[in-house]
């Protein structure tokens, strides 16, 4: 799943964006307003916005708004030192999902993520299955029948994306684009690698190979 972290302060961009590379994000980091909505302009498809609202160039707030006159739908999680209750209220009302006020726990931020991204996918509980495999985004195991398997980041990730939308056929580059960030290396075959180990962890038949287009997980039994 790939994240878009909007935020100037270069300690607290470089913590989340560690921490959520941990969590098995790929994040691109921007550190000014400007090229913030430049990102979101190309298109790359992000499962979520982190934004900072002290910024260089132009404001958060103003970015929020474009963002929204744009007709985009991506959730916006404001991540914002101003504790006044006015700002709180301008940055829900101009189409923030959610705010967390700095200092915040870096738990505290995954659960948010997990939960706007539950809620954009309309899923009901925390899980995500197809009714053949199910993934626990809070500690990253999968489960096929009654057996469990806990996953790398990577792994993690791929599986995340397939049962998102069980059905869907995803392209090697698809893919690649929600695994990694800018400056994350993608080996030629990481995808093939990780399709492999993943059917070693869960079976040959959850993952369905579609000769020359991609990668599917079935809608289910
Ligand atoms: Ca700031």
């Amino acid at each position: 799943m790939r994240v878009l972290l909007v935020e100037d302060d270069p300690m607290i961009g470089n913590v989340v964006q560690q921490e959520l590379r941990d969590a098995s994000y790929a994040v691109d980091w921007v550190c000014d307003g400007q090229a913030a909505l430049t990102s979101i302009a190309t298109g790359l498809g992000y499962s979520l916005v982190l934004l900072d609202l002290g910024l260089p160039k132009t404001d958060g707030m103003d970015v929020l708004r474009a963002i929204r006159q744009a007709k985009n739908d991506v959730p916006v999680l404001v991540l914002t030192a101003r504790d006044a209750t006015e700002d709180r209220v301008a940055g829900l009302d101009s189409g923030a999902d959610d705010y967390l006020v700095k200092p915040f726990a870096m738990s505290e931020l995954l659960a948010r993520m997990r939960a706007l991204t539950r809620r954009k996918e309309q899923a009901v509980g925390p899980n995500l299955s197809n009714g053949i495999v199910t993934l626990d985004p809070a500690t990253h195991e999968a489960q096929v029948g009654d057996v469990e398997v806990r996953l790398t980041a990577r792994e993690f990730s791929l599986l995340q994306s397939l049962l998102l939308r069980p059905g869907a056929i995803l392209s090697r580059s698809e893919l690649e684009n929600r695994l990694y960030g800018w400056n994350e290396e993608v080996e030629s075959n990481a995808v093939e690698f990780l399709i492999h180990s993943l059917r070693k962890k869960l079976g040959a038949d959850v993952i369905k190979n579609v000769r020359g287009v991609g990668w599917m997980v079935s809608k289910g039994r």
